[in-house]
């Protein structure tokens, strides 16, 4: 369906909507609401159409001298920000993600780094569980670079929680997914983890 079908289709329901909280759709701050919500919520959607592959597809030969074949030296991009919606509330859910993997020895295939964050993007942009999201971002990586190893961390903070008055404000949901050699080898998690902090202790 064409996004401009979806927004026709959508402004009356979302109009309804209003009507059944309550309110008077027609007074002049709401005239609009129904349409401009239609196209927030498929801005907050668009990942749906889009593929992880597309980003990843673009990658890049390391040389033989760039890394040894038996390296386990990872690539770790952190602080990425991302904005997605949670599927039980329909209510945004922020923060970061940090990425860590380790290229594959025979294939030497690296992406470029601003990928990583438009594939947390693709992602983010659905209804989506933290969970779910973390797992997502760690197959494409692993699905389409073959790396001895992806690990990925997300943080959210869910307004589903702060805004119904759950009332934990400072509290964040942590999710972790791993793949290949960070999954068999402990030590990988702890360097990942040591460079995470050094990242945090250093003004860049
Ligand atoms: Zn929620």
């Amino acid at each position: 369906m064409e996004r401009n079908e979806k927004l026709e289709r959508l402004a009356p329901l979302l109009r309804e909507v209003l009507a059944v909280l309550g309110e008077d759709p027609e007074r002049e701050g709401l005239r609009r609401t129904p349409e401009r919500w239609a196209d927030a919520l498929l801005t907050y959607t668009q990942g749906m159409q889009q593929d992880a592959g597309d980003p990843l597809g673009v990658i890049f030969k390391l040389d033989d001298d760039d890394s040894p074949a038996e390296s386990d030296d990872m690539i770790l991009v952190d602080h990425i920000q991302f904005v997605s919606t949670c599927e039980h509330h329909i209510a945004p859910f922020r923060g970061m993600v940090h990425i860590a993997y380790i290229p594959n020895p025979e294939q030497r295939v690296v992406t470029g780094l601003s990928k990583l964050s438009r594939v947390v993007s693709v992602f983010a942009r659905r209804l989506q569980l933290q969970e779910r999201m973390t797992q997502q971002i760690a197959s494409a990586i692993d699905e389409h670079l073959h790396p001895q190893g992806v690990i990925v961390v997300v943080q959210g903070v869910h307004y589903c929680m702060i805004q119904r008055g759950v009332e934990q404000r400072e509290s964040t949901t942590t999710t972790t997914a791993r793949r290949g050699a960070f999954l068999t080898k402990p030590q990988l998690e702890a360097k990942f983890q040591e460079y995470l902090r050094l990242r945090m202790a250093t003004q860049l």
